[in-house]
């Protein structure tokens, strides 16, 4: 199947008010443009130089979302256009991200990653690091960055019950705080565990190669380090 069947096959079957970040990384122009042309607007990378190079080359009416790992460094080279950044890990990132958006006169939205991976490569923060997160004074400083959600990467494994078990974990947790800490998304879910991951409340899915077709491994950086 062709790129704009496979982005309006996974688009027809979410459920009303499922956000579908289409990720593109290690995916050319060309191929990405499919999915434009097929009306899709939000798309995902893992690679701050591969996202702001896409950028450039790309129509300016898309919305670029950060999935993978940040470095803070790297921080001041999407500032002035991404417009969600997933993976946020710490204060110390944030305070980076309000910087650079205030340069630019932007607020920029934010998901802190929660850890719920058994896997040691898998990034994040846990469920009290979270929590002390929000009710930090720091926080309340950083006029530029709001956080709206949640995002968690599961293991990379077929086991449905370890999947299960991963996603209610995230999925109580962003239940317990998402009222008194304003949360709208829970960012949860790839292209092969995106249904089971809705079933878990996932109002955001991150679908590369059930839409884009397999990546060559060298580059993908799936749960790796980078
Ligand atoms: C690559 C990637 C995805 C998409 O993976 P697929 O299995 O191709 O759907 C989702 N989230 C993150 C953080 C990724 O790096």
């Amino acid at each position: 199947m062709s790129i704009s069947e496979n982005i309006k096959r996974v688009k027809d079957s979410l459920p009303e008010g499922v956000a579908l970040v289409a990720v593109t990384k290690t995916k050319s122009v060309d191929e990405i443009l499919q999915a434009y042309d097929a009306g899709h607007r939000v798309f995902g990378e893992n690679k701050i130089q591969e996202m702001v190079a896409k950028w450039d080359q790309m129509p300016k009416d898309i919305e670029w979302h950060m999935i993978g790992h940040v470095q803070r460094n790297k921080v001041k080279y999407m500032a002035a256009f991404v417009s969600l950044i997933h993976a946020v890990d710490s204060l110390k990132l944030l305070n980076e991200i309000n910087k650079q958006a205030a340069k630019h006169d932007r607020v920029i939205d934010c998901l802190l990653q929660i850890k719920i991976a058994e896997e040691d490569s898998k990034f994040g923060i846990n469920e009290e690091e979270a929590k002390a997160l929000f009710i930090s004074e720091e926080l309340k400083t950083l006029e530029n960055i709001t956080i709206i959600g949640l995002m968690g990467m599961a293991t990379f494994t077929d086991d449905q019950a370890q999947l299960s078990t991963e996603f209610v974990k995230l999925q109580t947790f962003f239940n317990a705080v998402k009222d008194t800490c304003k949360l709208q998304y829970l960012s949860m879910g790839m292209s092969a565990d995106y249904p089971l991951a809705l079933e878990y409340g996932s109002n955001m899915i991150r679908v590369g190669s059930a839409i884009f077709g397999a990546r060559n491994y060298q580059n993908d950086g799936k749960g790796g380090v980078e």
